[in-house]
């Protein structure tokens, strides 16, 4: 029989690396509640056209990379396109809607944590399943907001000690910058249509924007000559981005203006941001972090006009921007019964030690005291706990302290224990 793997892209997660899942996500966490941030959980399946309509047909993602299925039909019915998530702004922009939030609150901030789902050629830091942290703020039109959001993320990385990036900003302007620049952009690009790639041509009248954003080096080489939408933004846009960059001035966080930036999905207006990592294990795939201004896609998607912006940041990708982890935290003391009858009282003094907030660890499965001290050394703990049948007429523990050489067996009251072991 054929060995059982995982799906090819997808990946386990196993002790010994999850530490440092956990770290990053309670960092992430933290930081998007400290900022007034609250989280959202929406499901990992939704209807075909919500990403369809929300991302953008012509987007590498809808085009050829979303894991889509239709479910089976109920009596008379034919079954429905379900999508598993490729992204979570579309999902956060529907939940939004569907509970009618825009008419509660007049700013909305989530944010959210979980498995996206695309279907990509796997390489390092590029999987088919993939963990993305995202926030979202829902009514305030910036730019201020653009500007602390981008601050949030270089703090969050820096806390993470990730600060070797660069933060790379553009501006593609409202609906009528983008009209003028696309005519701009679609003249430039037409003469030139034969030297692109297949899916650039293809997506060129629907959507030249694209190209500027394509991976293929023929495109990227006539890329780097195209018109810069900088170039053509409307006064009010200008206003905008001149506001943005002043704001993050004032908070001192470095940026770099790149005219070319344009980014995968479809919605953005106004502001476009991706940090890029240097350091670590990144390789070629460096984009840690994509965000922007999407302030026309929830009247799109049939809400009343909402300026909206978000950013999504790629899990996987961090951690290999973080490098090794630093030793983690284990264990507090390894429990050992002097004699197996011995057993019911370590499982009682255990209890009460993890209850109080400690990192326990026994072996029960009836190996010799020797033994049971060898596990404890190798298992990291920092205290060897032994219980006796004078330790326990006494109410009292024999405690070693794992980390000192020929450390002295200390008796310690019960009682006292929970103290002792914190030290
Ligand atoms: P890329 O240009 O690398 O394909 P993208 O523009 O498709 O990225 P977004 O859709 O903006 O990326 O997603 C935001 C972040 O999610 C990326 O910056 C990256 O860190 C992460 N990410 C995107 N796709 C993948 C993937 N297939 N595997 C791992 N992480 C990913
Ligand atoms: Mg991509």
């Amino acid at each position: 029989m054929a060995k059982l793997r995982t799906v090819k892209g997808m990946n386990d997660v196993l002790p010994g690396e999850i530490e440092r899942w956990h770290r990053l996500e309670q960092a992430f966490r933290d930081r998007a509640e400290r900022y007034g941030f609250a989280e959202v959980r929406t499901p990992l399946v939704e209807h075909t056209e919500l990403f369809e309509r929300g991302i953008g047909e012509a987007t590498d993602i809808v085009d050829k990379e979303m894991y889509t299925f239709t479910d089976k039909a109920g009596e008379g019915k034919s079954g429905k396109r379900l999508t598993l998530r490729p992204e979570g702004t579309a999902s956060c922009v529907r939940a939004y809607l569907q509970h009618n939030v825009q008419g509660q609150e007049p700013v909305t901030k989530w944010y959210y944590l979980g498995p996206m789902y695309r279907r990509e050629r796997p390489a390092k830091g590029r999987y088919r399943q993939f963990y993305q942290a995202g926030c979202e703020v829902y009514g305030d039109p910036g730019p201020y907001v653009d500007a602390e959001l981008i601050d949030m993320l270089v703090g969050l990385l820096g806390e993470l000690g990730v600060r070797d990036v660069e933060v790379l900003i553009n501006s593609l302007g409202g609906a009528t910058t983008r009209t003028r620049y696309r005519e701009a952009l679609l003249a430039y690009l037409r003469p030139r249509a034969a030297e692109l790639s297949e899916d650039s041509q293809r997506r060129l009248e629907r959507n030249p924007l694209r190209v500027l954003d394509s991976k293929a080096p023929q495109d990227q080489e006539i890329a780097a000559g195209a018109p810069r939408v900088l170039d053509f933004l409307s006064d009010e846009d200008a206003a905008h981005f001149d506001g943005l960059r002043a704001t993050l001035d004032a908070l001192g966080t470095p940026y770099t203006v790149e005219p070319r930036l344009v980014r995968g999905l479809d919605y953005y207006t106004r502001t476009l941001f991706e940090v890029r990592g240097r350091g670590g294990e990144l390789g070629a795939q460096n984009a840690l972090c994509g965000g922007g201004r999407y302030d026309d896609m929830i009247a799109q998607l049939g809400g009343k006009p909402t300026p909206a912006i978000g950013f999504a940041l790629g899990i996987e990708r961090l951690l290999l921007a973080m490098g090794p982890a630093d030793a983690e935290a284990g264990l507090d003391a390894f429990l050992a019964a002097q004699r197996p009858e011995d057993r019911p009282a370590v499982l009682v003094l255990a209890r009460t030690l993890r209850e109080a907030g400690l990192r326990v660890e026994t072996d029960l499965r009836g190996n010799s005291l020797k033994s049971q001290l060898r596990r404890a050394d190798k298992s990291g703990a920092r205290f060897a706990v032994v219980l006796g049948e004078a330790e326990q007429t006494q109410g009292t523990a024999k405690v070693t302290d794992l980390r000192q050489q020929n450390a002295e067996r200390r008796e310690i009251p019960q009682a006292e224990l929970v103290e002792a072991l914190r030290a």
